[in-house]
C-alpha cells in the first residue's frame, strides 16, 4: 500500500457533543452502550476544533446522542463560525421541534443532515414510538423556513428488509418536497442492533476498511476511536485529552498499513461504508477539491 496523508483520516469527522438522547429510534442499540453518558466539556471541544479546522475535516456534530442537547450550543456556534471551518449535525426527525429548531439557529451549521428514515406513516411510527410523521414534516418545513431555502439540507433514510416503499419511491417523495436523499440500508451498527426484522446489509471480515481510512469518529469523553459503531470504548486509538490530533490521524494509517484491521468489531462488519475504497492519492488541498471527492463517495 503506497504512503496515505495522515490527513485522510480526517477528511470528515463525527464529534459527538453528548451521548444523551431523548428519543428512543427503533434502530438505535442504546441498550448496548457501556461508556459512560455526559458532555464534551467546553475546553476540550475548543481544543478539538480549532486543530480539525487547521486539518481541513469537515465536521459533524453527532454520535449515540442529540447533538442539541449540548448546554453550551450557542458559544459552540460562535467558535466554529471564527474558524475556517465546515460544520454540520446530524438530527433525528422529531428533533426539529421549537426548541431543536432554536438551538439549530444558535448553532448556524453549514449543513444538516435530517435522518427520517421512513415515508410509510405507519413505518414512520414504529421506528419513532410516540411520534406522528406529520410533526416531523412540518418541523423540516420550518427549518427551511428558518434557514431561507432548503440549501444544505439532506435527508437520510433507510431501507430495512421489511420497508414497505422502495428506493426510488423514497427518492420521488423527497424530491417533491425539493430535498436530496440518500438511502442507506439497515446494518447492524457494528452487531449491536439484533433486531433480524430489520438488517439487509451483509456481514463481511474487513481487512481494509475504507471508512476507517476516511473518516474518523471523536466521542464526548475526547477518545477517538477506530469506529462510530464502537459502544463500548473497545477500539480506542488515542485520548485526544493527551495526543494531537494528527499523531492519532497517523497511528490510523499505520494500522491501515500493517494489512489487516485488529478489531474483533470489523471481523464480522456488516457497515456498507467500510467498502470505500483506501485514498491512493494526495489528500485534496482545497475545500472545493475535498466536497468533489466527498460527492463522489455519495456523503
Ligand atoms: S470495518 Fe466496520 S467495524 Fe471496522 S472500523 Fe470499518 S466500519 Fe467499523
Amino acid at each position: 500500500m503506497s504512503e496515505i496523508d495522515p490527513r485522510w483520516p480526517l477528511l470528515t469527522v463525527d464529534v459527538e457533543l453528548t451521548n444523551i438522547c431523548g428519543q428512543n429510534c427503533l434502530f438505535c442499540p442504546r441498550e448496548a452502550i457501556t461508556r459512560p453518558q455526559g458532555v464534551m466539556s467546553y475546553a476540550l471541544f475548543e481544543k478539538l476544533i480549532r486543530q480539525l479546522a487547521a486539518a481541513g475535516s469537515r465536521v459533524i456534530f453527532c454520535g449515540m446522542g442529540n447533538p442539541l442537547l449540548h448546554p453550551d450550543i450557542a458559544e459552540i456556534g460562535r467558535l466554529c463560525r471564527s474558524l475556517p471551518l465546515n460544520y454540520g449535525l446530524t438530527v433525528q426527525a422529531p428533533a426539529l421541534d421549537a426548541a431543536g429548531l432554536e438551538k439549530i439557529a444558535r448553532l448556524q451549521p453549514a449543513f444538516i443532515e435530517v435522518s427520517f428514515p421512513a415515508v410509510d406513516e405507519s413505518e414512520f411510527a414504529v421506528i419513532f414510538p410516540g411520534q406522528k410523521m406529520a410533526d416531523s414534516l412540518s418541523g423540516l418545513h420550518n427549518l427551511i423556513r428558518q434557514r431561507g431555502s432548503n440549501r444544505g439540507i439532506t435527508i437520510n433514510a433507510v431501507m430495512t428488509a421489511g420497508s414497505k416503499v422502495s428506493d426510488s419511491q423514497i427518492k420521488e417523495f423527497w424530491a417533491s418536497h425539493g430535498l436530496s436523499c440518500r438511502v442507506h440500508p439497515c446494518h447492524s451498527r457494528g452487531g449491536n442492533l439484533e433486531k433480524a426484522e430489520l438488517l439487509l446489509a451483509k456481514p463481511r471480515p474487513v481487512k481494509a476498511c475504507g471508512l476507517f481510512a476516511t473518516h474518523s469518529f471523536i466521542i464526548w469523553e475526547g477518545n477517538l476511536l477506530a469506529c462510530c459503531h464502537d459502544l463500548e470504548n473497545s477500539t480506542v486509538i488515542s485520548d485526544l485529552n493527551s495526543t494531537l490530533l494528527l499523531e492519532a490521524a497517523a497511528r490510523k494509517v499505520a494500522i491501515l498499513q500493517s494489512g489487516s484491521m485488529p478489531f474483533k468489531i470489523c471481523q464480522s462488519c456488516d457497515e456498507p461504508a467500510a467498502g470505500r475504497p483506501i485514498p491512493d492519492r494526495p489528500f485534496p488541498a482545497s475545500i472545493k477539491a475535498r466536497s468533489r471527492f466527498l460527492k463522489k463517495l455519495n456523503c
